[in-house]
């Protein structure tokens, strides 16, 4: 380890200044990140500005109206031009090595949660998708969470159907679009399990409150997410 690390010194996964650990990112790159932290929604995370006292437990006015259906949802950082710069390279380019930054700061996010994970299910690709891209980006950010949780990765029991990109939709219509994509196709796996959902980007929650419909319609105690990045609007 010593050698490799004489050979290939540890370096700022973006700017390539030298660091102490490998896959991790100098002072001045982690700070230009607009990470998450409170006053947010108790239950999907939305960050509240600073000056805002909603007192204990405060809810967005999305979860507030029940709208939102998930148990829980956090997110280590906003999307912006800096996290979409290192999620996109990511996700379609075969950039893993920002696998250890995302999926650190995205434990790190998932401190508050109190309850017991049974099993961790990264957003399932369609199967053309993951064919042609070759990997699918969500399990690559599942796998060290499961690792740290020490439980369970599932890609077996949910299946994606393929269905055109969403692009340029607003959230009706990617609730629509999406409906009935997921298919459970091992519901034992699912039945009374506390499952965490694993993706690299929040945009309007379409993708989630669908996964956590048939989710509870096989039986699942609870839903809880984890992402990245989240699309942050004004409310
Ligand atoms: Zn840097
Ligand atoms: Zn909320």
């Amino acid at each position: 380890m010593k050698i490799l690390d004489f050979l290939f010194p540890p370096a700022c996964s973006i700017c390539n200044k030298p660091v102490t650990e490998h896959g991790s990112l100098c002072p001045t790159c982690w700070a230009k990140f607009n990470w998450i932290s409170d006053p947010k929604c108790c239950k999907c995370g939305y960050p509240f500005p600073a000056d805002l006292d909603l007192g204990p437990n405060p809810l967005c006015p999305v979860c507030a109206s029940c709208s939102n259906e998930l148990d829980w949802i956090r997110s280590a950082c906003v999307y912006d031009d800096v996290s979409r710069n290192i999620m996109l390279p990511f996700k379609h380019a075969g950039a893993l090595r920002y696998q250890k930054i995302m999926s650190r700061s995205m434990i790190a996010a998932m401190h508050e949660l109190k309850e017991d994970v049974d099993l961790v299910l990264p957003v399932p690709l369609a199967y053309g998708r993951l064919w042609k891209r070759g990997y699918n980006q969500a399990t690559l950010l599942a796998k060290p969470i499961a690792n740290t949780l020490n439980v369970k990765m599932d890609v077996a029991s949910v299946r994606r159907k393929y269905r055109p990109d969403m692009g340029h939709k607003n959230a009706k219509q990617r609730l629509e679009n999406i409906h009935g994509v997921f298919e459970v196709i091992k519901p034992e796996n699912i039945k009374d399990k506390t499952i965490l959902l694993v993706d690299d980007v929040m945009t309007t929650g379409s993708t989630f409150m669908e996964l956590n419909r048939v989710l509870k319609q096989a039986g699942a105690k609870a839903v809880y997410g984890i992402v990245f990045c989240r699309v942050v609007r004004a409310i």
